[in-house]
């Protein structure tokens, strides 16, 4: 299974902070819950691409000894199955949902003038599918604004929370994707080993 690394900082320093085993080392198993600090298992490696990065990231691997489990350590800007960070895609939906700019000025907005319309457009279809549960679970953080929809609700909602503050929370506490789930791996909130598959677009 994977649990978000803690950190909400620049990609640089998640790199470096990555090569230390004890730093974020979990003192209990997440799996089996044994009160037993995991023992460093190697890395596996995956694309990732922030504001000022593109390229692979090592990220962390786990084993516990009691039910020989592996649990991966994702740095809280990166997204699972996904190669865009979170702070990219916030970016490109404020742009486009809430200040209502171009599909091209959008993807401009999040520092990917080149990236191909279909991606934007991918990442909206999925963000609109996912605001109602977005919305519903992250009132337990903020209050629901006064909104025309769920997606303006839930883009206020990330907004004020922070998205990578919001992505922690859903992910580690609820196991709620940003963007959904996709279908071939699991339905939302069932937990599930993600380390095997290589992000996409
Ligand atoms: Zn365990």
């Amino acid at each position: 299974m994977q649990i978000v690394h803690p950190l909400s900082a620049p990609v640089q320093r998640y790199l470096e902070e990555v090569a230390d085993v004890d730093r974020y080392r979990p003192d209990h198993c997440p799996q089996c819950q044994v009160k037993h600090p995991l023992t460093g298992h190697g890395f596996y490696h995956r694309t990732l691409v922030d504001i000022a990065f593109n390229g692979i990231i090592r990220v962390r691997r786990y084993l516990c000894r009691s039910c020989k489990r592996t649990t991966s350590l994702l740095p809280d800007l990166a997204l699972p199955w996904l190669r865009f960070s979170v702070s990219v895609i916030a970016l490109f939906l404020v742009a486009r949902l809430l200040t209502g700019l171009t599909l091209l000025a959008s993807a401009r907005a999040a520092a990917q003038a080149t990236m191909p319309y279909q991606r934007g457009q991918f990442w909206i279809r999925r963000f609109r599918a996912q605001a109602p549960t977005l919305s519903l679970t992250l009132a337990a953080l903020i209050a629901p604004p006064t909104a025309a929809d769920f997606v303006l609700r839930a883009l206020h909602m990330l907004e004020s929370t922070g998205w990578i503050a919001a992505h922690r929370f859903l992910f580690s506490q609820l196991r709620v994707h940003l963007l959904g789930w996709p279908a071939y791996l699991a339905p939302h909130g069932r937990r599930t080993t993600l380390a095997a598959v290589s992000p996409m677009s």
